[in-house]
């Protein structure tokens, strides 16, 4: 009696481990590297990060949301729009083009 009810205690117990084992397996297979993140939270992280570097991108390819001394106390050039291509150049400088016409 006694036997067979520690029999079972240790079979449930192997499977336990072996079934958390392979979780854990399973688990670092997806997320590649050791550190547990759930899938959520890769999905959130990717989020924020394709948001930040598509603000970035805006910000550095001249798309200027605002006039151009608007834009803050650091951007003391006068900004003037190429009327071939559209890009913002410093007033005065050609522009990037070759068909600047201020
Ligand atoms: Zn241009």
């Amino acid at each position: 009696m006694f036997g067979l009810s520690l029999s079972k205690v240790l079979f449930t117990i192997a499977v336990v481990v072996i079934v958390w084992g392979a979780f854990k397996y399973y688990s670092r297979m997806l997320g590649g590297g050791g550190r547990r993140e759930s899938l959520r939270e890769r999905v959130e992280r990717a989020a924020q990060e394709a948001v930040r570097r598509r603000m970035g991108d805006d910000g550095a390819a001249g798309g200027a949301p605002q006039g151009p001394r608007s834009a803050g106390p650091d951007t003391v050039e006068d900004l003037v729009r190429c009327s071939a291509c559209g890009a913002w150049h410093p007033r005065g400088t050609a522009c990037g083009c070759g068909r600047s016409v201020h």
